[in-house]
């Protein structure tokens, strides 16, 4: 019982509460995914956030919630995360048993932005039971309880998904995907990366804000020779981070953008040349 409690408190513990009064956070765009989120909002339709890791996905839809005015509740979605974990259970109590909303079912009552990152990760029965979510139904079946909610009118459902991520056997389904509304997300251009860079870590001067990009345009070409993953903007904002902190800009690079990619020495020594190169 103790597992199970704490697990459930370990999904509380991604719940972000109301959106903060203010400026709110910084986004900078890249295309027209703003106009095409507000646009599906308006429509209510559900919508994917396609892209590799740490190109702002996230970072967007805490934007667009403030901007909009919408709580949002977001779960890291990750290979042990059920549907009780999303929907609810009943615990014990004492005596007696007590039902425990799930985050899903909190947001589609309150009316929240309903944020799964990663949903491939998490056990198919999750995927199951967005389906009547993600249409004209609208209605989150509480199979535990023998009942059906329908969704407060401003429920919006949001997922994530990364193309590089994916195998035969860990997928969504193509039934699954056309659900959604999809908005491409890739690294930004040279241009809106280093103003990333320069607006996320004070102080970061502009020419360092640009070579630590030319680093990343570099390394990226390297995703075609057996990097996995390529330098994402959170890796670069890290290293600029980092130096800002004072590490002299070559064990920044070490520490934010080889040493996190790859455990390949020719590959880490092929990055290593890129990032002497530049700082
Ligand atoms: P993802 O959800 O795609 O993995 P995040 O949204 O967490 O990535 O982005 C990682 C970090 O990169 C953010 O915390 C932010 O510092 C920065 N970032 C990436 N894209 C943008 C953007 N367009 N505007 C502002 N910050 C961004």
């Amino acid at each position: 019982m103790r597992g199970l409690i704490d697990r459930l408190r370990g999904v509380e513990r991604d719940i972000v509460q109301a959106p903060e009064a203010g400026s709110g956070p910084y986004y900078e765009p890249q295309g027209s995914e703003i106009a095409i989120f507000e646009a599906a909002w308006r429509r209510r339709l559900p919508v994917m956030l396609k892209g590799p890791t740490g190109c702002g996905k996230t970072r967007f839809l805490e934007y667009m919630a403030h901007r909009l005015g919408r709580p949002l509740v977001s779960v890291s979605c990750h290979e042990d995360l059920t549907s009780a974990d999303l929907v609810g259970r009943f615990l014990l109590d004492g005596e007696s048993t007590v039902w425990q909303d799930g985050p899903l079912t909190r947001a589609v009552k309150a009316g929240a932005i309903c944020y799964l990152d990663e949903i491939v990760e998490a056990r198919t029965d999750s995927t199951v039971i967005i389906h009547p979510l993600t249409d004209h139904r609208r209605r989150l079946p509480l199979e535990k309880r023998g009942l059906e909610i329908e969704a407060h009118e401003d429920f919006l459902l949001v997922i994530s998904y990364n193309p590089g991520y994916q195998t035969v056997l860990k997928d969504l389904k193509p039934s699954t995907k056309q659900r959604f509304v999809a908005i491409d997300f890739r690294y930004p251009s040279a241009e809106i990366e280093a103003r990333i860079l320069q607006n996320e870590v004070e102080g970061l001067d502009a020419e360092l804000a640009t070579r630590l990009v030319a680093i990343a345009h570099k390394a990226r070409a390297l995703k075609d020779h057996g990097l996995d993953e390529a330098s994402s903007t959170r890796s670069l904002v890290y290293a600029a981070s980092l130096i800002a902190a004072g590490l002299p800009p070559l064990e920044a690079g070490e520490a934010a953008l080889i040493n996190p990619l790859t455990d390949d020495v020719e590959l880490a020594m092929a990055l290593r040349e890129i990032v002497k190169a530049h700082l």
